[in-house]
């Protein structure tokens, strides 16, 4: 008995023992996650101001501009205005967007929807948009997937105004089913991506050709926008790119049950 009850008493202490050391580690796992979270938000306040940084000084030196010899010059009100105009255009852009990427913390309220319908319509859009060759085809007549309609066509609308915004060449849309997934791709025949650069595309405010982006209009969040939609969606988003030949962009998300 004596023996049993010790031996019980070691086996508690051990058990107790477990509990601590695993105790510990989740502890020390959720520090780590508020760490990196706290650290990821510090950055990303830094890199906004930083990119908000440009178009406030372009709007303060236009105003002094305007201030000291606009009287004066009527050319120089137009070019200032303009520029001015143009610089509060992005800022309002890159605040929108930044809004966009904090709010889609708030998970909204998922229902089933075609996502064929969704591209098609998307497709159509740009067709009427720009005047260029906008193609779409689908394997599929009606994929039902789960999510918020309107975040997952932000998506393809990002996708698609890159591939627009990038190439010079027709842009394709097509819509696939594989066992468990909804595909869809955007195709372009632009520049393509080198490899190094295709992870950090996905990075907030990154841009291949910070100078060439800015004059497409491009704030660098666009990707980051579309990833974090499509995994909130349980999804996926890839890219696979040959620099001269083309890029492709593909979204994988589960196909929800029929209803
Ligand atoms: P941006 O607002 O600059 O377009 P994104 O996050 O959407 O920001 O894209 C990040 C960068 O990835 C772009 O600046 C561009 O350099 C590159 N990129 C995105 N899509 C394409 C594409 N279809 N072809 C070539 N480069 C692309």
């Amino acid at each position: 008995n004596t023996t049993y009850g010790n031996w019980k008493k070691i086996n508690e202490d051990d058990q107790s023992k477990d509990e601590l050391y695993d105790m510990k580690v989740t502890f020390n796992r959720m520090i780590d996650h508020l760490r990196e979270n706290f650290e990821r938000q510090e950055m990303f306040v830094s890199d906004a101001s930083h990119e908000l940084k440009t178009p406030i000084s372009i709007v303060k030196s236009y105003s002094q501009l305007m201030k000291r010899r606009g009287s004066d010059n009527p050319d120089l009100l137009v070019e200032s205005t303009q520029a001015i105009e143009s610089q509060a255009d992005r800022m309002q852009k890159l605040v929108e967007q930044m809004l966009l990427l904090a709010r889609n913390k708030d998970r909204e309220v998922y229902e089933p929807f075609d996502i064929v319908e969704l591209c098609q319509s998307t497709a159509e859009t740009f067709k009427e948009a720009y005047d260029r060759n906008i193609f779409f085809s689908t394997t599929a007549d009606n994929l039902q997937v789960k999510g918020s309609y309107d975040q997952l066509q932000q998506v393809v609308y990002i996708l698609m105004d890159n591939a627009v915004k990038y190439s010079q060449d027709a842009v394709k849309l097509t819509v696939s089913q594989d066992v468990r997934h909804a595909e869809v791709k955007v195709h372009d025949n632009g520049p393509g991506i080198p490899e190094i650069e295709q992870e950090k595309i996905f990075d907030r405010f990154y841009r291949i050709d910070k100078s060439r982006s800015r004059e497409t209009g491009g704030t660098g969040l666009g990707l980051s926008i579309a990833r974090t939609i499509v995994e909130a969606h349980e999804g996926i988003l890839t890219v696979s790119s040959v620099p001269g030949k083309g890029t492709v962009f593909r979204i994988q998300l589960p196909v929800s049950q029929k209803g």
